[in-house]
């Protein structure tokens, strides 16, 4: 079927899998039943894969991969063009998969869809960026040429947060430059994650065999998708937990692959005392809340000023009373469900502990099923449980510096460093600040939930290894090759 296709009916049968280039059922006992996390309506149902169609997926996928790497850049761009139309196409079928999926707000549906929509257009330029390089050797008479080129079969696991966008940031760069994928969404995002994409990839005329998803719980099929011999990267969106023990994985058993690895974070957000209090208002809200605050790169901490403390507690704590809480499908809705019912007892664990621990409740509400309302402790310190660890929820502290200098250090105090946010109106200021705190991205006068297609995004410390957009995915998703040419004879000593 090609993009130039106007019948666009709605996508079905995602209750089967998508192994070399073919929907079949699944073959393991066990069921995957997917449920929309706001009302509990089930969505789908779907037989889970075995290890032995993991095998298949990865035989196909080598295979087709082979020929893949030999079509012209122009052939491969065309497909991920056309996956750029199909999606524009049926992006409100699309958003509306992101809602009952995952939880997914309408506001936050649509800022996922325009990310996805934007990696997968950068990526249609991948297969035109690559080049090699000629360097002179220092052995007379050679040439030296380094070749770039597809690293094969590439291994994705995705979350279940923003599932579209993080399973495409990986698959699309991946297809583009030459390499097939064999890709696990998350359990609770089986359609989003991944059946959803490998529609709109055949749609757009990818061929058979060179994405693959196979649904399966991560305990069940997850360790033996990475220790396969097939792949040679594996691509990891996901906790640091489990992202540990994915390195481990990759490193540690008979087959060594490269691995990338974007895990969790605690992301600051700095207000200094000459901030504009208004924006940096909206800004916390917003950059906390967007997704029940369920983002990796989510507003973790906020770390205020000492003059300005007292009066950014009180007007966020009145802009935060006047969010919209509950179905995600409303427009005017800013805080929709959680995940799953595993997620909510984290956060009634964090809620009490926050409060054992003499953080003073300011805001709170009733937990109604999946939908925990805004939450807003104060006198939290940088020592408590909602400081050092990860909330992945409508939790949120907000600690007190002393000066700039104790609010660079508190900001650092924390294994992760993935994303963090700094207000100040002096932007020189704002760039001293931004440079010493040790992460791998700081928006100035911004939220730290940021991604855009052509700039690098990715942590340091616990929070990961490797970059993804731009020209760092490129690299990711490639090999180099040496390849000298010796002109001449050369002259050996013996
Ligand atoms: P998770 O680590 O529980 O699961 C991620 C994926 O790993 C899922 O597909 C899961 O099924 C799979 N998995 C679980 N156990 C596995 C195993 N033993 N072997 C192989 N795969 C396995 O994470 P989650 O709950 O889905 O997502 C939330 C976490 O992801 C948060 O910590 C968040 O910060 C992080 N995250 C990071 C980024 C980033 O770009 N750095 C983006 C989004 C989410």
């Amino acid at each position: 079927m090609s993009a130039n296709n106007t019948n666009t009916s709605a996508y079905s049968d995602f209750h089967l899998q998508y192994i070399a280039g073919e929907w079949q059922k699944g073959k393991d006992d066990s069921v995957n039943t997917n449920t929309n996390p706001y009302n509990g309506d089930e969505l789908v149902k779907i037989q889970q894969a075995t290890e032995e169609q993991l095998n298949e997926a990865y035989e196909a996928a080598s295979q087709a991969q082979q020929e893949w790497a030999k079509q012209t850049p122009a052939a491969r761009a065309a497909v991920l063009y056309n996956a750029v139309n199909i999606l524009d196409q049926r992006q409100e079928e699309i958003v509306n998969w992101l809602i009952k999926e995952s939880g997914s707000t309408r506001i936050k549906a649509m800022v996922e869809f325009g990310a996805t929509r934007a990696i997968t257009l950068e990526a249609a330029t991948f297969p035109n960026r690559v080049h090699g390089e000629i360097r002179p050797s220092n052995t007379p008479d050679k040439e030296n040429f380094i070749y770039r080129e597809p690293i094969g079969v590439v291994a994705v696991i995705s979350p279940w947060n923003f599932p579209l966008h993080l399973t495409q940031r990986s698959i699309a760069p991946a297809l583009a430059l030459g390499n097939a994928v064999v890709l696990k969404p998350a359990s609770d995002t089986p359609v989003t994650g991944g059946l959803l994409l490998a529609k709109v990839f055949e749609e757009a005329g990818l061929p058979k065999g060179l994405l693959n998803v196979v649904v399966g719980s991560g305990s069940e099929i997850g360790d033996a998708i990475v220790e396969h011999k097939t792949p040679s990267l594996v691509s990891f969106t996901g906790s640091t937990s489990v992202g540990k023990h994915i390195g481990e994985l990759a490193n540690g058993g008979e087959y060594i692959k490269k691995v990338a690895l974007e895990l969790g974070g605690n992301s600051p957000f700095v207000v200094l005392k000459d901030a504009d209090i208004d924006q940096a208002v909206k800004a916390a809200a917003f950059g906390k809340f967007l997704h029940q605050g369920q983002i990796c790169i989510a507003i973790n901490r906020i770390i205020v000023e000492d003059a300005l403390y007292d009066d950014f507690v009180t007007r966020f704590l009145e802009h935060v009373k006047t969010l919209q809480v509950g179905d995600p499908d409303k427009m005017e809705t800013a805080v929709g469900p959680i995940i799953n019912e595993k997620q909510v007892k984290s956060l009634k664990d964090k809620i009490a502990k926050a409060q054992e621990e003499g953080a003073k409740m300011i805001l709170s509400g009733e937990i109604d099923g999946q939908v925990v309302p805004p939450h807003i402790f104060t006198d939290v310190t940088r020592e408590m449980d909602l400081s050092r660890n990860e909330v992945f929820g409508p939790l949120v502290g907000i600690i007190r510096a002393k000066d700039e200098d104790d609010a660079l250090s508190i900001a650092n105090d924390s294994m992760y460093g993935l994303s963090s946010a700094v207000f100040t109106q002096d932007l020189a200021k704002g760039l001293r600040f931004a440079r010493g705190i040790k992460a791998g991205m700081t928006h100035i006068n911004d939220i730290s939930v940021n991604d855009d297609s052509n700039a690098p995004f990715g942590g340091e410390k616990n929070s990961g290894i490797g970059r993804f957009n731009g020209e760092w995915v490129l690299e990711e998703f490639t090999r180099l090759h040496w390849i000298s040419v010796q002109h001449q004879p050369r002259e050996y000593p013996f």
